[in-house]
């Protein structure tokens, strides 16, 4: 991700760092080239709107400091403005309540949501410590529950047994039940995705949301669809209430719209990175690292 951006960001700053002093008239020169470069990635348009005013408005009426030529300024002011994009804070799982607490997994079918919660449930075991189990809610998708049940032999977590015929909401509650009697800190509930966002997805995650009570809703979305992993997230957000984003497929040529755009269209933070298929192919999202691995 983000290899086209580098070196198109690259080049636009190479030019102005070779300048001696800068002027206006070269960094709005060069703003024009950055928001292109931005379109280009798939970064949602107010979002380059904005991104491009605070720069050119930081950059315009810098002062230049005495350690840093006026190109290495703005270069800077750029990385300081992909964080704030990007959300300058990690935040972490919340994981504060009486245990077991909740994490629950939503979004589309075949965004990695499965492989994802069992990346999240090895790092909070492994790292962590915590007691986890995990359960399928996926009834709709044949075979769903058990490719669950073969991630958490894999990565050494338990999974609820399956019961077959039963409903999410049932599955949810026993699942919440049976962590409570086992001494469980953290039950991950992977939902049924659809295809598209209809109504009945939306009215099933929202059931289970009110019957579990998560401390965290963790919206799974492909980095590979660009601005329409935004849009399902906006859908989500404001249909569910989430309270962070797994961005998946990160190792793909995905441009980087997606995780560009996130923060700022949704206001909700990413929290996760999934960078490959293998169950610790899972990074924690840290804005400044992003922008430093943008910038070059
Ligand atoms: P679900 O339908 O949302 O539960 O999706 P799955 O978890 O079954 O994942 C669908 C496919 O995407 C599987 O082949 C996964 O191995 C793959 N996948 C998941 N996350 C990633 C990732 O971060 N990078 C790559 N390259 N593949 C991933």
């Amino acid at each position: 991700m983000f290899d086209s951006l580098t070196s198109r960001l690259g080049s636009v700053f190479e030019g102005l760092k070779r300048r001696g002093a800068l002027k206006e008239a070269d960094v709005k020169e060069a703003m024009r080239e950055v928001r292109l470069a931005l379109l280009e990635a798939d970064v949602a348009l107010p979002v380059v709107k904005s991104f491009i005013k605070t720069v050119t408005d930081k950059a315009v009426g810098a002062e230049v400091l005495k350690s840093v030529t006026p190109g290495q300024q703005v270069v800077k002011i750029v990385n300081d403005a992909l964080v704030e994009m990007l959300g300058s804070e990690n935040t972490g799982l919340n994981l504060l309540g009486e245990p077991p607490v909740a994490i629950m997994m939503v979004g589309l079918q075949g965004s990695g949501k499965t492989t994802s919660t069992a990346k999240i449930a090895k790092r909070l075991t492994e790292k962590e410590r915590k007691k986890v189990m995990m359960a399928s809610l996926d009834v709709a998708r044949p075979a769903a529950q058990e490719q669950l049940a073969v991630l958490g032999e894999q990565v050494e977590v338990k999974t609820l047994p399956i019961v077959p015929g039963q409903q999410p909401v049932d599955i949810a509650k026993r699942a919440m039940q049976a962590a409570r009697l086992g001494g469980f800190d953290v039950v991950m509930l992977d939902t049924a995705g659809r295809l598209h966002i209809d109504d009945s997805l939306m009215d099933e995650v929202a059931a289970v949301k009110a019957a579990a009570g998560p401390s965290e809703t963790i919206l799974v979305a492909d980095a590979m669809t660009g601005q329409d992993a935004v849009t399902v997230a906006d859908s989500f957000h404001k249909r569910i209430g989430l309270s962070g984003i797994m961005l998946t497929r990160i190792d793909g040529d995905a441009r980087g719209g997606a995780a560009l755009s996130m923060r700022q269209v949704t206001d909700c933070p990413i929290k996760f990175l999934g960078t490959g298929e293998k169950m610790d192919e899972l990074e924690e999202f840290h804005a400044d690292r992003i922008a430093g691995r943008i910038l070059g």
